[in-house]
């Protein structure tokens, strides 16, 4: 039974992840490469390591929470990367957002040093990672799923078994895909209406009906709110994995291709800490017109 878990990448997510594992009563060792948070888990019992690797050791299960197919990359290989550390037959649970062919490549590699691997990416934003609530999508085997699911249950409300390696992180970028789309279609429909002369806070409590997911985001748009919940550089990296995903699978994803330049406009503007709707100043600048409360 898993009762120590070292946790990998403490940022907007893991961090908030990682005290749910706590609470539930977990022994913690956690690691970030940015160290003050990591810190700020040490007054909650968790045991600081340096590196992956030290943070691993012990550990019956190792959790990653980080950006990107690189950070992972970082935080798992290598002499200091966690796999090194850990004993035969641990757990290695991944819940960044990555490709399949990342997380199968990863799984090959850990297999390969008598270790166990799923991939289990999110869906739920900031507010759900700190209430245990998260969606958590699952790619890997029955046994190693049915293994990891109370470890897991610490972190989501809902634990799926979406299949073999690499579904998981397909199903996520799925999910993704369809926010994306949705965030891009709300700025365009509140710069429209709003460049013709009507109240923003009219128009967004009509498009709110439209999805929940305007109905949360709306808001912040007209109170200039672009603090990263989700950040826009990593919504574009969801959106890069998704055209990939698309072209090695023979799927054409043209309405996403128009959201991927959208996103480089608003990178190029360094809007990329922001938060994912913040690609709406580059429609306000373009329109000549400000999205705000009046
Ligand atoms: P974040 O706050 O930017 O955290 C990213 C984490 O990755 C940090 O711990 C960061 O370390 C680490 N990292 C980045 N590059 C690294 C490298 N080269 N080596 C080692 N560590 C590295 O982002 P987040 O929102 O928590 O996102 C984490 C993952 O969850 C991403 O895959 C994201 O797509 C996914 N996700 C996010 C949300 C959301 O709403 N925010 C929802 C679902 C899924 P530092 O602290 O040192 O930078």
């Amino acid at each position: 039974m898993t009762r120590t878990a070292a946790f990998i990448g403490l940022g907007i997510m893991g961090g908030r992840m990682a005290r749910n594992v706590l609470k539930a009563g977990y022994a913690l060792r956690a690691y970030n490469r940015t160290a003050a948070k990591a810190e700020a888990l040490r007054p909650l019992g968790a045991t600081i390591a340096a590196t992956p690797c030290e943070a691993a050791r012990d550990a019956d299960a190792v959790i990653t929470m980080v950006a990107d197919p690189a950070a992972l990359a970082a935080v798992l290989e290598g002499p200091d990367g966690a796999m090194a550390g850990c004993r035969p037959g641990v757990l290695v649970i991944d819940m960044s957002t990555v490709d399949p062919g990342t997380s199968q490549a990863m799984a090959a590699r850990a297999l390969a040093l008598g270790l166990r691997y799923l991939e289990a990416p999110v869906m739920g934003g900031v507010s759900a990672a700190e209430q245990g609530t998260l969606t958590i999508m699952v790619g890997g085997t029955a046994e190693d799923f049915a293994a990891a699911k109370p470890l897991l249950g610490t972190m989501g409300k809902k634990v799926l078994h979406a299949g073999p390696m690499g579904h998981a992180s397909v199903l996520k970028l799925s999910a993704n895909l369809v926010a994306a789309l949705i965030v891009t279609a709300m700025n365009e429909g509140l710069i429209l209406a709003t460049k013709a002369g009507l109240d923003p806070a009219l128009v967004a409590e009509v498009l709110a009906e439209r999805a929940p997911l305007i109905e949360r985001a709306a808001p912040r748009v007209l109170a200039g709110d672009f603090a990263a919940r989700f950040p826009l550089k990593l919504s574009h990296k969801d959106v890069r994995l998704a055209l990939a995903t698309g072209r090695s699978l023979g799927v054409p994803l043209s309405a996403l291709e128009t959201v991927a330049e959208l996103q480089t406009a608003a990178l190029a503007k360094g809007l990329g800490d922001q938060d994912q709707i913040a690609t709406i100043q580059v429609l306000e600048d373009i329109a000549g017109v400000r999205v705000r409360t009046r």
